[in-house]
Formats: structure tokens, C-alpha cells, sequence
């Protein structure tokens, strides 16, 4: 019996996370036994470049030395108390000082509590219900943020999922990603009714897509002329784009960011933080609720700590976006000169590619009109010569610091090959 129906007996759909089935790509998915640096080896011994790197947080490459040492050490100090630690404080000082809109933040330890627990706070702060999201952005799981969502929810087809009530459905307002025009309507329209508006700076859950010049600024301009809070999503962006994230590349400062992932350093570590007066209404010192038993766990913060002081490293994202850049740029020409239109975008150590005509992917639409059966057979052909990227073509790549010139060569060749034969 393979690995996948054995697991399917005593696991819902024999995965922990959707995407991780293979639904959208056939195929079985493969089991992972172990991980160094850019490589995976797989259960039956095959080695893969890989290009999913546990969907963001391995930066620095798996099982970076530092890292796993600091992490063995302080396991041996114990594992949780639930009670404050140095090393949180610590952790907290280095995040806000890379992230000054951060004034105060708070430890949670997944990407959908940070969301979650943002958007509450946003509420709580207003007094208002009503939450702005962008079709095809993904924030996690909970209720209010599973309408018209990106990554799993998109690849599997159930944007808006059943379970979630009506009720709160109808306090999530949903627009195009990069519409400014349409912010600008629906603040108009209600305005004074708008807690918050939510977004990926760079949308990364539905394939990858830039912000285009003025949208940024506009959310934010309208949020402050309406009372509502703007929420950076950063929870993949965040030290994947840029040092400071994408808040410092495109210059607009949120109230609120939330964060997750390379934070995390690959153990269960996210973070929500923003304005002193908007956590301030966050208990115990305000009325907002929110808590987690292994919120700012000893070894999340040693790994998420580690994991930061390796990024900090002076060159660390030049390099880190050159590489990426010569993949995105290797793979568009190993596509043209087969023939096959590709558009492709990457920002730090992180990349998109749709197989479309457009130069250059600015909307979702755009996204859903691509050609997904040649994503599906360039994603089976890659695995055929052990390059394992995301097996969806709604989900965007990554690249660590352990990539080197010749994993980028094998990808290039690989994909020279494949696109040859599509
Ligand atoms: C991954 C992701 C989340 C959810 O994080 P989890 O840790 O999977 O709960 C939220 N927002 C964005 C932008 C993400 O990429």
C-alpha cells in the first residue's frame, strides 16, 4: 500500500494541510523523510531541489547548522512554561526594530491567528464589523477571511467554504487585487462601516502578483481618511521580499502587519503588532481578547531568532534576489525559445509564473485565464528530473540562501526539457 492511502486511513484526506494532497497536479504526493539545505529526500531515497521550502519559512536553507543547534540547545532547557521568557522580549525588540511600523506587538503561533487576531483587534479598535479583503488573497482559515480566498481554498476550487456563516459573510466585503478605483467606491459607498482593510502587499496565494504603482497608496489613503485600520498581510512577504518587508519596498506603513512563517524559522511561530494605541486595546491592558498556551514558545523564538540574525547579515536579500531573478529570467527564456508564452515576476526570495500571453500578471482574472492543464505537465515533467515545486499553479515559489548557482543551472536545464516536450 503507498505512503498516501496508508496515511488516508487515520488522516481526513491522508494530508494536514489540503494543497499537500496533489489534487490539482494528479499524481501521488511525495513523503519527505528528510531536508538539508536546497535538497529534499524523499521516503523511497530520490533527492529534490526544492522550491516550496514548508510554503515559506526556510530561507535559510533546511536544517541550517546554526539554527538546529540553537534550537537542540534551548530544547534542552525546556520546552514550554507558559509564562514570559527573556528570549521573547528579545525576539520581540529585534521584529520591531526591522519593522518599525511594529510599536508593540504580540506571539501567536500560526499565520491564521495573527490574521484572525488582527482582524478582531481592528474591529475592537473601530467598533465597526465590516472587513475589506482582495479576491484571491489568502489569510488563513478563519471565518471572515475564507471568502474568495487564495492558495488552497483557490486550487481546490472552494474559495468561499461551506461553514462559514452567512452572517459573517456578509461583513466581509471582497475586491479586485490592484482596483484602486474600486477602494476608493467602496469607501465611498461605506466608509464609516469599514474596521479594517486587509491585503497581501504582494499577493502570493494566488500565483504571484505585484502591486501596481498608486495601489498601495490609495488603500492607505482611504483607510486614514475613513477611520479604518490598514492590515499588511505579511505573513509570507514578511523577510521573504525584503528586510523590512514589503512595507520598506513600497514605502507605505500599515497600522497593523501580521507575520508568520521565516519568523517561525520552521517551528509554529506568527506574530500580529502595529500602533501602541491599537495593541494597547488588547488585554490584559484593554478589552480585546485574545491568548494561545504556546504563544512565544522558547523554541519558535530560538529558531525564528537564529533564522532572523542569518537574514539581517549584511547582502543577504542582493544576493538572494539575484538568484531568484536569474531563475525567473532562465525559465521565461528556456520557455520562449520553446515557444510557449510564460510571464513570470520575482521580488527577494520570492517568484511567480503563469503561463499566459499577458507581459506582465497585474490581476487575478488574469491568473484564473491562464493555461493550468500546461502547469499541471510542467509540474509533473519538473518532478520527473527532481525539482519539486508547488504543486499548484496557484501558489507562489521560493528560493533560500542554500540555492547555489548549480541548483538554479539543474532547474534552468530541467525546464528546457520539459517546456521542450509540453
Ligand atoms: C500562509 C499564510 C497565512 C496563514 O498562515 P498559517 O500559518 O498557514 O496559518 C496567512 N496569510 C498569508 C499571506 C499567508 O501566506
Amino acid at each position: 500500500m503507498s505512503d498516501i492511502d496508508e496515511a488516508r486511513k487515520y488522516i481526513a484526506g491522508g494530508v494536514n494541510s489540503p494543497v499537500r494532497a496533489f489534487k490539482a497536479v494528479g499524481g501521488e504526493p511525495v513523503f519527505i523523510k528528510s531536508a538539508s539545505g536546497a535538497w529534499l529526500t524523499t521516503e523511497d531515497g530520490r533527492r529534490l531541489i526544492d522550491y516550496v521550502g514548508s510554503w515559506g519559512p526556510m530561507i535559510v536553507g533546511h536544517a541550517h547548522p546554526e539554527v538546529v543547534a540553537a534550537v537542540v540547545e534551548c530544547a534542552k532547557s525546556g520546552l514550554s512554561f507558559g509564562a514570559p521568557t527573556a528570549i521573547e522580549t528579545e525576539f520581540a525588540r529585534k521584529l520591531c526594530s526591522l519593522m518599525p511600523s511594529m510599536e508593540r506587538l504580540r506571539m501567536v503561533s500560526s499565520g491564521t491567528e495573527a490574521t484572525m487576531s488582527a482582524i478582531r483587534l481592528a474591529r475592537g479598535f473601530t467598533g465597526r464589523d465590516k472587513i475589506v479583503k482582495f479576491d484571491g488573497c489568502y489569510h488563513g482559515h478563519s471565518d471572515s477571511l475564507l471568502i474568495n480566498a487564495g492558495s488552497g481554498a483557490l486550487t481546490l476550487g472552494v474559495p468561499s467554504s461551506p461553514g462559514v456563516p452567512a452572517s459573517l459573510a456578509r461583513d466581509t466585503v471582497t475586491l479586485d487585487f490592484n482596483d484602486a478605483a474600486s477602494v476608493e467606491q467602496a469607501f465611498s459607498d461605506i466608509g464609516e462601516e469599514i474596521a479594517c482593510v486587509i491585503v497581501e502587499p504582494v499577493a502570493g496565494n494566488m500565483n504571484m502578483v505585484l502591486p501596481v504603482p498608486g495601489f498601495l497608496e490609495t488603500v492607505r489613503r482611504e483607510c486614514t481618511k475613513h477611520g479604518a485600520l490598514l492590515i499588511f498581510d505579511e505573513v509570507m512577504t514578511g523577510f521573504r521580499v525584503a528586510r523590512g518587508g514589503a512595507q520598506e519596498l513600497f514605502d507605505v506603513t500599515p497600522d497593523l502587519t501580521t507575520l508568520g512563517k521565516i519568523i517561525g524559522g520552521g517551528l509554529p511561530a506568527a506574530a500580529f503588532g502595529g500602533r501602541a494605541d491599537v495593541m494597547a486595546q488588547l488585554a490584559p491592558d484593554g478589552p480585546v481578547y485574545q491568548a494561545g498556551t504556546l504563544s512565544g514558545n522558547p523554541l519558535a523564538m530560538t529558531a525564528g531568532l537564529t533564522t532572523l540574525r542569518i537574514v539581517e547579515q549584511q547582502g543577504f536579500y542582493e544576493s538572494l534576489g539575484d538568484k531568484t531573478a536569474r531563475l525567473t529570467t532562465g525559465l521565461e527564456e528556456a520557455a520562449q525559445s520553446a515557444g510557449i508564452a510564460l510571464a513570470t515576476a520575482s521580488l527577494g526570495g520570492m517568484f511567480g509564473f503563469v503561463f499566459s500571453d499577458e507581459d506582465v500578471i497585474r490581476s487575478f482574472a488574469q491568473v484564473q485565464a491562464a493555461d493550468i492543464d500546461r502547469f499541471t505537465r510542467f509540474f509533473q515533467g519538473m518532478l520527473a528530473e527532481n525539482v519539486y515545486l508547488a504543486p499548484s499553479a496557484f501558489e507562489a515559489g521560493f528560493v533560500s540562501a542554500a540555492h547555489g548557482d548549480a541548483e538554479i543551472a539543474h532547474t534552468v536545464a530541467a525546464a528546457e526539457r520539459v517546456f521542450a516536450a509540453l
